[in-house]
């Protein structure tokens, strides 16, 4: 449960931040996005809290076969955090290239806007494609599941203010951080765009792996998906691309095609 308290105990920070942009920037606000947004939202932690418990005895069950005996320092918390990160990175990473993950985190980049609530647009089948699987190496390299899953939230967490694009440059941040200017260019599928930076916390692991690329200010960032769904309504946003994904299925000729229609690279709805 801890992930959800952590979240919870910073909403007033979130609320603030979006109260902030609201009134200062409403161009940046359809109230219809922001309801969805928001709907999808408690969705999502309702159905997060809910799987977390029900995962806990295999976590802990992971944590009996552990590697080594990580005691909590500075240094290990660093190292927790570092890396849960990369491992964010590469679920990130993965989540753009094979259709099952996808068919999930399609939900965050469905919105045509980009403001402080589009980081709540988030997806309820997340613990069903298993993005928890990502944090498990964690729990068998010895790093108790409380402390992992508070990592995760931490990084979560982080990853709101990244949503905005009221900050333009954040100077020095810019080399190490994930930031809003870096983040903009991850939702937008202008040319040049697509399937860019996949940072949580920290950029450099695009650097590393061939995967950032700086945001171009002379270049409008246009938000959202190859084949744009025009809803505000929670469940098609959350299922849309399952229903699609399914139907691909349905029509693939033998294993070969029906793995690529499921772990292959997305394909668009529509
Ligand atoms: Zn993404
Ligand atoms: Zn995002």
């Amino acid at each position: 449960m801890s992930v959800e308290l952590i979240l919870l105990a910073l909403s007033p920070i979130f609320l603030l931040c979006i109260g902030y942009e609201f009134i200062k920037h409403r161009a940046l606000y359809d109230i219809k996005d922001s309801m969805a947004n928001t709907a999808l939202a408690l969705i999502h932690q309702g159905a997060d809290a809910l799987s977390l418990l029900a995962l806990m005895p295999l976590f802990y069950w992971l944590f009996e076969l552990r590697l080594f005996e990580i005691e909590l320092t500075p240094l290990t918390i660093v190292g927790a955090f570092l890396l849960q990160d990369f491992l964010y990175y590469w679920f990130h990473r993965a989540s753009h290239h094979v259709h099952w993950l996808w068919a999930a985190h399609v939900v965050h980049h469905s919105s045509r806007i980009m403001n402080f609530s589009t980081a709540f647009r988030q997806s309820v089948m997340y613990p069903v494609v298993g993005m928890w699987m990502f944090w498990t190496p964690m729990m068998l390299l010895g790093f108790e599941p409380k402390v992992v899953l508070m990592v995760v939230a931490c990084n979560l967490a982080f990853q709101f203010f990244v949503h905005t694009e009221i900050i333009k440059k954040l100077g020095w941040i810019e080399y190490v951080f994930n930031t809003p200017s870096h983040h903009r260019v991850h939702h937008a599928i202008n040319p040049g765009y697509i399937d860019r930076n996949f940072a949580g916390v920290l950029i450099i692991w695009d650097k590393m792996f061939g995967t950032f690329v700086e945001e171009d200010s002379n270049k409008v960032c246009k938000y959202g998906i190859i084949g744009q769904i025009e809803s505000n309504n929670p469940i098609k946003i959350n299922f849309h691309q399952w229903r699609h994904m399914l139907s691909t299925v349905r029509a693939a000729k033998g294993t070969k095609a029906t793995l690529r229609a499921l772990f292959g690279y997305p394909t668009s709805s529509n």
